[in-house]
């Protein structure tokens, strides 16, 4: 049974006006961080962590990534409910809940298998049902595709094209590119003549994305 009292509540309240002050406008998004306890994905002795706007060591060389970075890159996708949304990089399973939370039908990769052994285990525990799996996500998952969005969250070199080639007609990757310093956000969508639409946003610092169209 998660503990989820009015102190971890009250927290919660106060990250998501940070993030509204940072400039997270999608109130769907701001909901769904205001109802996933982050707390419970950390060790009790860094509660005061779990609501603070920074990534976080999860073990294995891992972090769960900054709250500011999951609600921008989960406002980038523009959800609707039933989406059906490939996430590449489980870590911590906290991203998975809040696509959960909007309604999105969720497959999730992770490259690790012991972190994917303990989020696979400890997700549902907590409710929580992404479909997941264990390889290298660099390549997409082509079993169970097309997605209506995708999202990476894990610093690529490069844009693998199988991702794209994943996609719906329609549908919108989110992805962050660079070196191992820093990634420029992009947001591509693929339009009904398959051509693809292309934004850049600012700059975000991931841990690598690994395997075969990542950085080996
Ligand atoms: N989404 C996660 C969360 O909510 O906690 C944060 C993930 S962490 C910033 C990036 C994750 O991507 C790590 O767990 C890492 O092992 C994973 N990763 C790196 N390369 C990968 C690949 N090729 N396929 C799948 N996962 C990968």
């Amino acid at each position: 049974m998660i503990e989820d009292n009015y102190k971890h509540q009250g927290m919660r309240r106060g990250l998501v006006r940070k993030l509204r002050e940072k400039g997270i406008y999608d109130e769907r998004v701001l909901r769904a961080i205001g109802t996933i306890p982050r707390h419970v994905f950390f060790e009790k002795a860094f509660l005061e962590h779990a609501y603070q706007d920074k990534a976080f060591p999860i073990g294995h060389g891992q972090t769960i990534s900054q709250p500011y970075t999951v609600a921008f890159q989960t406002q980038l996708l523009e959800l609707k409910a039933g989406d059906k949304v490939l996430e590449i990089g489980t870590g911590s399973g906290y991203q998975a809940c809040v696509l959960l939370a909007l309604g999105a039908k969720v497959y999730t990769i992770e490259y690790q298998e012991a972190l994917y052994e303990r989020t696979r285990i400890f997700l549902p525990e907590m409710g929580f049902k992404p479909f997941f799996f264990y390889g290298d996500g660099s390549k997409g998952l082509s079993v169970h595709a097309p997605y209506d969005k995708i999202i990476v969250t894990a610093g690529a070199p490069t844009v693998p094209t199988e991702l794209i080639n994943q996609l719906n007609e329609g549908g919108i990757l989110v992805i962050p590119v660079g070196d191992n310093k820093t990634q420029k956000m992009i947001r591509l969508r693929k339009k009904a003549d398959k051509k693809l639409e292309k934004e850049v946003f600012n700059d975000f610092k991931f841990v690598p994305l690994l395997g075969e169209q990542g950085w080996n």
